[in-house]
């Protein structure tokens, strides 16, 4: 019997990788116009920094990573996410030293042990950035607006922004008891995973889907309410920071997120076309996070997009690509001479594509059909003889004699 891939862990085959260059081109486009540098970090971290980042108390933590120890003895963990290590290699490589401020982007697979489903995998690939060293809200609105105009270049208009924000370490902590003083008396109407992290992680009842969570907390205090001046303050000018720019978006107070780094602005990109999947990107500020990883004391923000979401918004789409040129040959002297033009005109740069079986002329122009090149170059004995072949341009429908002369083929095709 063959073997099966893993479950949750997804083959991204030729047709849709398309789609995927097309994002990830996006991507690096739009990032780099506003001043972020790509980093790579590794896919394999020590377990202990997603603890201490995202918190012993998250569903993350808790229940998703692929932890195991190493033949040497190490707990290490298969990164469910980017922000943690790239901060972790932002302090080992000293990035704050040149420049206080850092931009910062990365893309590549995150793993986590969840029920698979549309848009929820094992294995899933994150695109993220992280604006490092200024806390002023003028980063906020920038990395927002930076994230609508990403999608906005992949012509994805219909998620909507939802920011919140989630106080600070000087308000959160009595926001957190005056929201657990209100659970108490409802506790009994709660899920069993919302009365479990009543204790450590009471916020998370408020975003939660379960009906009796939704009803019991319908009039709990709201954390935009019990800001303090300065968290009160950041949320203000983020908000009229993206007035100023038109970015749209909606206030949603019950958004909670699900890590423990999150400081201030919070925020989520929804779509409604992807079911219980909604979050299509989100992120936040981490202004405590550098710190506690044992670094200085720099303020950040970031966000992380699940590109096999986007891919699913983009599902109408065909991105396949056709070659510039099919080549078309009868007899072995021509054969011999179509491999020749074949090769020059690849390293020219024109993209050529061939039937190596070489039959009759007729299944070799079904092929040249299926690949569906702009021009058709047929090479015939009789052609050959006279040092020509005839090009045909598909889209105009004309076609003429050209000399065997790679240089002269380059020109017509790329002129065209
Ligand atoms: P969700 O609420 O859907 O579980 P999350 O809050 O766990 O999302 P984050 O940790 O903020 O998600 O990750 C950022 C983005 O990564 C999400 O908005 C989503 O697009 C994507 N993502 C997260 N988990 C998965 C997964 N298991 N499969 C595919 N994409 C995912
Ligand atoms: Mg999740």
């Amino acid at each position: 019997m063959a073997i099966t891939g893993i479950k949750g862990f997804n083959d991204i085959l030729p047709n849709e990788v398309e789609k995927w260059h097309h994002i990830e081109s996006a991507a690096r486009r739009v990032f780099e116009l506003y001043g972020f540098s790509e980093i790579r970090i590794p896919v394999l971290e020590k377990t202990e920094l997603f603890s201490r980042s995202i918190g012993d108390a998250t569903d993350i933590v808790e229940k998703e990573m692929y932890s195991f120890t190493d033949k040497g003895e190490n707990r290490v963990t298969m990164r469910p996410e980017g922000t943690a290590g790239v901060m972790r290699s932002f302090i080992e490589h000293k990035l704050y030293a040149g420049d206080q401020v850092s931009k910062l982007y990365y893309l590549g697979p995150m793993f986590r042990y969840e029920r698979p489903q549309k848009g929820r995998y094992r294995q899933f690939h994150q695109i993220g950035v992280e604006l490092v060293g200024v806390d002023d809200p003028m980063a906020d609105a920038q990395v927002l607006t930076m994230l609508q105009h990403f999608f906005a270049e992949l012509g994805l208009h219909e998620p909507t922004l939802q920011i919140n924000s989630l106080g600070c370490p000087e308000c959160r902590p009595s926001y957190r008891q005056k929201l657990r003083d209100f659970l108490l008396e409802r506790l009994e109407r709660l899920c069993d995973d919302c009365k479990r992290r009543y204790e450590n992680n009471p916020l998370r009842a408020l975003d939660c889907k379960a009906a009796g969570c939704r009803e019991a907390t319908v009039d709990a205090p709201s954390v935009l309410d019990n800001l303090c001046s300065g968290c009160a303050d950041h949320f203000e000018k983020t908000q009229n920071y993206l007035r100023v720019n038109g970015t749209p978006y909606e206030i949603n107070a019950r958004m909670v997120r699900g890590l423990d780094y999150y400081t201030r602005t919070t925020f989520e990109l929804v779509t409604g076309l992807l079911g219980a999947q909604s979050a299509v990107a989100a992120g936040g500020r981490y202004d405590s996070l550098i710190e506690q990883l044992g670094g200085p004391s720099l303020p950040g923000i970031g966000f992380a997009m699940g590109v096999e979401r986007v891919v699913l918004l983009l599902n109408q789409d065909d991105f396949r690509k056709s070659p510039d040129l099919f080549i078309a040959f009868l007899g072995e002297a021509a054969r011999k001479e179509a491999f020749r033009l074949m090769c020059a005109l690849q390293q020219e740069g024109i993209s050529v594509e061939i039937d190596y079986e070489g039959k009759s002329l007729k299944s070799q122009m079904r092929r040249a059909d299926k690949f569906n090149s702009r021009f058709t170059l047929i090479l015939g004995e009789d052609e050959l003889r006279k040092g020509t072949a005839s090009l045909k341009d598909m889209d105009k429908g004309v076609q003429v004699d050209v000399p065997l002369v790679p240089e002269k083929i380059v020109s017509m095709v790329q002129s065209a």
